[in-house]
């Protein structure tokens, strides 16, 4: 056979084999890289007989005459035994010259396997590390939940006046403990759900949320700390109330910590504004400040965990990822702009919701006055309506449609149909969440109780429409 081309040309171990990779030449190269004494201690050997037990150089020749049939060169790593014996690692490459000629070069790469065996290894060892501080921080805040909670629960009642009426410096005092230990709660359940996040282990518990009311309620939660520092905080007026179908509680952290950055790093006499719009089918919280905002720099990492800009304001740098975090989790979007648009300062941040359709209140009722009762005094808060007759087939009914945002059950129909009614609801694995309520003008006391084992709402049916409205906004 003619040697197509000079093999000591090749910086790698070259060899020509022929058509069943036998060695029919070699350079010198591939005499020192194998440790063979002379190129005729390599030819008329196979190279099936040099590669080591690993696939699928256990078996060269099938493997690259499979794959050389469709490819020009076939590329192989894996470890490899050099003509004493021992082993290296290389990488193999096969060229098919002709029907009955290869050139196989061989590279030893033994050092950059092994670094990438060491920075594997390291990667494994900081991941154990992280693992390991991850948990050691979970279980300390597990063990601080506890007393933070009854702190919390212990400061309320003084506040209210359990113990009777207090100095005003005692108040003075018991409020700003509160809110430390307010803080303090906020970052444990932070750090509990970066946990659950990270091993994905976070449930999120859905309904139909209000978000105009949501956000409301945030804001009066953060009303005293705004007013401390003499900051206007609002919430601008909105067209019509959103929902979207998310967790209330993640959700609630989520606007508390945007909130709460906003007043922290606004200064006094600042002024802080919320917006609620609809664009595109996701429901946009828009929340500007006109603070010390954020340097460009730091723009694409404030929402990366224990990231800070500075050190002059108190904080764990966990405040952002949750927000994105939780907000991604709801199939929404999270984003950060400083200064302000069309401003020279502050902050804004946006979160977008994936809108949801107007949520459905089931009415089960056999009485058409009672629904139309119903249905005009829950009219302006854009509910869809669905009705039901109260059978057995009811709650298998109810999953197959679209989740309802509550079911209202006519207190009119029997009790006991009701409580059966109920009961195979709450056990229900997509309806177990769903919130009933029963409107009636006679109860039993021990039906009552039967309700209230139900944790079903029993309201009489001369209820205010503001009041059934707010109920059912929940
Ligand atoms: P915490 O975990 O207590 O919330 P934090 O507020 O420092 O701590 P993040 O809420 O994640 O952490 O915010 C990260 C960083 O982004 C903050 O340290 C701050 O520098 C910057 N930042 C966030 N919101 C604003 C804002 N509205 N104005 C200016 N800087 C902000
Ligand atoms: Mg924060």
């Amino acid at each position: 056979m003619q040697t197509p081309l000079s093999l000591d040309a090749i910086y790698e171990a070259a060899f020509l084999t022929d058509g069943d990779f036998k060695i029919v030449d070699c350079n010198c190269r591939a005499v020192e890289v194998l440790r063979a004494l002379k190129k005729d201690d390599l030819i008329g050997r196979k190279i099936s007989d040099f590669p080591s037990d690993n696939e699928p150089g256990a078996d060269f020749p099938t493997y690259f005459q499979e794959r050389l049939t469709a490819v020009p060169f076939v590329v192989v790593e894996s470890r490899f035994s050099r003509h004493d014996g021992s082993q290296f690692w290389a990488e193999t490459v096969a060229h098919r010259l002709s029907e009955n000629a290869h050139l196989i070069t061989i590279r030893d790469i033994s050092a950059r396997v092994e670094s990438f065996q060491r920075a594997e290894e390291a990667n494994e060892r900081l991941r154990a590390a992280i693992r390991d501080r991850m948990e050691f921080v979970s279980n300390v805040s597990h063990e601080l939940r506890t007393p933070l909670t009854s702190m919390s629960y212990a400061l309320t009642n003084m506040l209210r006046g359990i113990c009777g009426t207090l100095p005003g410096k005692a108040i003075e005092y018991l409020e700003r403990l509160h809110v430390d230990v307010k803080r303090l709660m906020t970052t444990v359940n932070d750090l509990l759900d970066l946990r659950q996040m990270e091993n994905g282990t976070l449930m999120l518990r859905c309904h139909y949320i209000p978000l105009g009311r949501l956000l409301a309620e945030t804001i009066n939660a953060l009303k005293i700390q705004a007013e401390t520092k003499h900051q206007t905080l609002q919430l601008l007026p909105y067209d019509c109330e959103r929902y979207v179908y998310a967790d209330h509680h993640k959700l609630e952290r989520v606007f508390f910590n945007i909130l709460s950055n906003a007043v922290k790093y606004t200064p006094e006499n600042g002024c802080i504004t919320a917006r609620l719009y609809e664009q595109n089918g996701f429901v946009k919280i828009e929340v500007d400040d006109n603070g010390i905002g954020i340097p460009a720099h730091a723009l694409p990492r404030v929402s990366q965990r224990y990231f800070r800009v500075g050190e002059h304001i108190a904080g764990t740098g966990l405040g952002l990822s949750i927000v994105r975090e939780i907000t991604e989790l709801h199939g929404g979007t999270f984003k950060v702009e400083s200064p302000v648009p069309n401003t020279q300062h502050g902050t804004r941040i946006t979160i977008s919701l994936p809108v949801s359709q107007s949520p459905n209140t089931v009415i089960v009722s056999d009485s058409p006055h009672f629904v139309e009762d119903i249905i005009a005094k829950l009219s302006p808060i854009g509910h869809v309506f669905q009705t039901a007759a109260l059978n057995k087939t009811l709650p298998e009914q109810l999953a197959t449609g679209k989740t309802p945002a509550r079911i209202l059950f006519d207190g009119d129909l029997p009790d006991e149909q009701i409580i059966d009614a109920v009961c195979k609801i709450q056990r229900h694995p997509s309806l177990s969440l769903v919130p009933i309520l029963v409107l009636t003008d006679k109860i039993e006391p021990l039906v009552k109780r039967e309700y209230a084992k139900w944790r079903v709402d029993i309201r009489p049916k001369t209820i205010s429409p503001a009041d059934l409205c707010d109920l059912v906004r929940g």
